[in-house]
Formats: C-alpha cells, structure tokens, sequence
C-alpha cells in the first residue's frame, strides 16, 4: 500500500505549496471534458501526489498547464479501462504484454452465450450436477490422441498441479540446463518449492546424459521433469536428454515422466519447417506420461493450461484439491471449447488469429505492407508531412517466449525520422486514439504487417502522420 501523504504543511518559500488544490485541479479537468466525472478528482489526486514526490527529490514545480495535460492524460485512461485495446505493429505474433493471442469473434460470441445462465455444472439429460470439463475434454483428448485431458487457469497452475499430485513430498529430477526461469516470476525452482518436492539437480549447464538422470534415481525419487527452455537456445558444447530416452529411463526404474512443453501446437506443422518440440500429439506418442503447456500461446486460444496424459494420473490431478483452486472460470472455459471444436472443424487456420498470422503467406503479408504505405503517403499528403517509407523485408516472431530462433518472414513499412527522433516518433504512436505499438530497429521505425489486421491500416497511416506533424522534436 502507497504511503499515506503527509499532512504536515510544507514550509514557507517552500515550491510544494505553489501547487493548486486537488478541487482546483479536478475543476478545471471537468470544465474541459465533463464525461471525466469521479475520475477527474481521483487523477487530480494522484498527478498532484506524484509532483509533491517530483519536488521532494529536488525538482521544480510544474506549470498548472502541464499539471492540467497530465491529470487529464490520467483521468481519460481510468475512464477509457483496462485493458486498452492497441494494435500490435511489432510482428510478435504472441506478445505477452500486448495478452497473447489475440481471441477470434467466434470465440468471443461463444464467450457471450456462456456469460448467463448455463449447463457448467449441470447434467441436462439427468438433471444432476454435470462435470465442468465434460465434452472440451473430449475435444482436446480427440485433437492429441491422449488417454485423458484436464485444464486449468494457465500453464503455471498446470505445472504445479501436476508435480504436487505426481511427487509431493518426493524428489524431482530436472536437468540444470532446464532449470529456466519463463518470466512475469516464473521459475522452475520456485515453482517446484511451491508444489512440495525437492529439486534434485542433474547434470551440469551446458551437457546433461542419460546417465546423469539414472545416476540421480533414488528410493525418494518421484518424478522425470522435462521443461522446455523456451526463451533461450544454447549452442556449442552442449548436450540434452530427449524425451525418448526419459521416457526409456522412466519405464525401466518405474517413475512417471512429465514434459512442460510451454508452447504447444494442437496441428502438425512439421512439414512446414516448425520444430518437432512443440508438436503435442508428437510428445504424447513418444511416450510422455504427462505434458502440460499453455492455452494462449501456439495453441491461440484464451489463458489455461492443457494437461494431458495417462489416466491414472489426469484421473489424480481432478482430484488434488489444488484443481480445485486452479480451475477455469465459464467464459474461458467457453472460449477454449470453440477453440477446440475450430481444430476439429479444420477452421483454425483462418478463424483463430494467431494461427492465421503466423501461417499467412508472405506475398499477402508484404501486399498488407503496401496497402498501409499507400494509406500513410494519402495521410500525409493531406497533413502536409514529407516522409518517404519503405516497404521492406523482415523477421517476425512467434513471441510468448517460445522457439526464440525460430523467425518468420515477414514485411513492413519503416520510416526514417530525425526530428521528431524514432524514439520520439514510437512515443506519440502510443498515445495515438488506439495506441500503435511499432518496433524501433537499426535507427527506423518498423511496423510490421504480419500483426496488422486489414482493418487497422487507416488508423495506424493517421496515427504515424499525425505523429510526424506533431510539435516538439
Ligand atoms: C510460458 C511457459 C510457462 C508458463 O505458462 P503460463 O500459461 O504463462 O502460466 C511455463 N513453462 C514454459 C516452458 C513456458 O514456456
């Protein structure tokens, strides 16, 4: 919790007591733009509360015109909500701050029918409590050939779930080349702390053999952790345990192996160059006793976590209390049913967004390219702003840190500027109407077509020329 402000009166000559009282401040918010209501005094509040900080560390008292700009900036962003739609001109696909995949209209319409009333827990054909997975299950366990399915709030929760019921109290064996930390605080180590078992680390960094894990095994081993590095790769003097050969090692000593693929993809995109570790139903096959990944990475779907696997153990985890604790609420249970039913259906490369852009054909991606400069040389023309973009080749990327290397080609149009500087330029596109989130790259700027839907192309032309012809370098 923030500090209360202190009440104590700052002394005379001191620059604190030239700021404007809250009523002011919120006055003259609300004789701007009425609709600010209850937020005008609240960002009033919080604008002034952050210059009294600004003068305590030494700075000077800002003009009430900048205190005005800025409280007002604060007030229109509590009123718009979180959180704000932007558009993703980055060319990461799955961009963890922009929320991953972005959903499909289908899937929002699906979403709405479950937002009332529904059959969640409810058998209508006996008219008893119905099991709340009962049918996406089905689904799921259709799409990857797995004996049986569970879902969760997200891949995290799934992890945890899964060790707690396959080893608490028990020894993990995880290789330390794997022992990954994804981001947004997630770690292995700590996970693993958090599931009650105990690490056991094998081999060292760089190399881990089969035998570092057979030497590992003890009467107080419970588990085989496989985790995919996901944001990283190592290269050189390196060496990995494959699946297979835990799998080998967990039917000869008894332990069950789990694998946290991260990123897994529910089609088989193998022949198109997309690598073997993330193909789910190519994990189970092998021999996987359990995998577990994410709803909404590769998969495209809302926020979950997939676990699938023998039944026995998918049979336990339902019955973990922690399950209980994890479990999905009704509108991302709805969402990651028609994700499932558009696999099945074959609609998933042109329904679900993230799946349609990181297959799309670069020709159509660098004609979207184009489309967006012939839009901006329309808007700057009639904004009177010279500027001469290219339409250039480039590298997206599948992002929600998965397959690090793996680089998909792609087209953009990149602009040079100087005054206003790039850094400038990528700013203002933030505090565009909808914000316009660009990469900056070797001194340009760079939006990249493959994230860009069609119907964004006239916002994000008015936006980069409007930033262009805004004052101020
Ligand atoms: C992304 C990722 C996670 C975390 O998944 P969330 O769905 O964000 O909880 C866990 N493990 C791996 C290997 C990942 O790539």
């Amino acid at each position: 919790m923030a500090r209360r402000p202190s009440r104590e009166q700052p002394a005379q000559g001191d620059p604190r007591r030239s700021l404007p009282g809250v009523d002011r401040l919120a006055g003259a918010l609300l004789d701007g733009d009425a609709t600010l209501g209850w937020a005008a005094a609240v960002a009033a509040r919080a604008e002034l509360e952050a210059a009294r900080e600004a003068i305590a560390g030494g700075g000077p008292a800002p003009a009430f015109e900048s205190l005005e700009a800025a409280a007002a900036a604060r007030a229109r962003a509590l009123v718009a909500g979180r959180p704000r739609r932007v558009i993703n001109a980055t060319g990461i696909v799955v961009h963890t701050n922009l929320g991953r995949a972005p959903l499909a209209a289908g899937a929002l319409d699906a979403a709405g029918r479950a937002a009332g009333y529904s059959d969640l827990e409810f058998d209508l054909r006996t008219g008893q409590r119905g099991n709340r997975l009962a049918g996406t299950a089905d689904k799921l366990q259709l799409l990857t050939g797995a004996e049986a399915a569970f879902a969760v709030n997200n891949n995290a929760a799934a992890l945890l779930l899964a060790v707690n019921t396959l080893a608490a109290g028990r020894e993990v064996l995880v290789s330390r080349g794997e022992l990954v930390e994804i981001g947004g605080s997630f770690r292995i180590p700590e996970i693993l702390g958090a599931a009650g078992v105990r690490l056991v680390e094998v081999g060292t960094t760089n190399r881990t053999h089969p035998e570092d894990y057979a030497r590992a095994v003890g009467p107080e081993t419970g588990l085989i952790l496989k985790v995919h590095r996901s944001n990283f790769e190592q290269r050189g003097f390196v060496r990995e345990v494959d699946l297979g050969e835990l799998v080998a090692l967990g039917h000869k000593t008894g332990l069950p192996v789990l694998e946290d693929v991260g990123s897994g993809l529910l089609l088989d995109w193998r022949e198109h160059g997309w690598p073997e570790e993330s193909h789910i139903a190519g994990r189970l096959r092998i021999g996987a006793d359990v995998v577990c990944f994410s709803g909404d990475k590769l998969l495209g779907g809302p926020q979950a976590g997939l676990l699938l696997g023998r039944v026995d153990a998918i049979a336990a985890m339902r019955r973990n209390p922690l399950a209980r604790a994890f479990r999905l609420d009704k509108l991302t249970l709805a969402i990651l049913d028609w994700t499932f039913s558009a696999l099945l259906d074959g609609r998933a490369e042109t329904e679900i967004p993230a799946l349609r852009m990181l297959r799309e054909a670069p020709e159509r991606v660098r004609a979207r390219a184009e489309r967006l400069a012939r839009a901006f040389d329309r808007e700057a023309a009639a904004a009177g702003v010279a500027s001469t973009p290219r339409v250039e080749a480039c590298e997206a990327l599948v992002g929600g840190g998965s397959l690090p290397e793996f680089r998909i080609a792609s087209w953009a149009m990149v602009l040079e500027s100087t005054a206003p500087s790039v850094d400038r330029l990528a700013a203002r596109l933030r505090e565009a109407p909808v914000p316009v989130i660009a990469r900056v790259d070797r001194g340009a700027l760079w939006l990249d077509a493959r994230t860009l839907a069609d119907d964004e192309l006239d916002a994000v032309a008015t936006a980069v020329a409007s930033a262009l012809k805004a004052p101020g370098g």
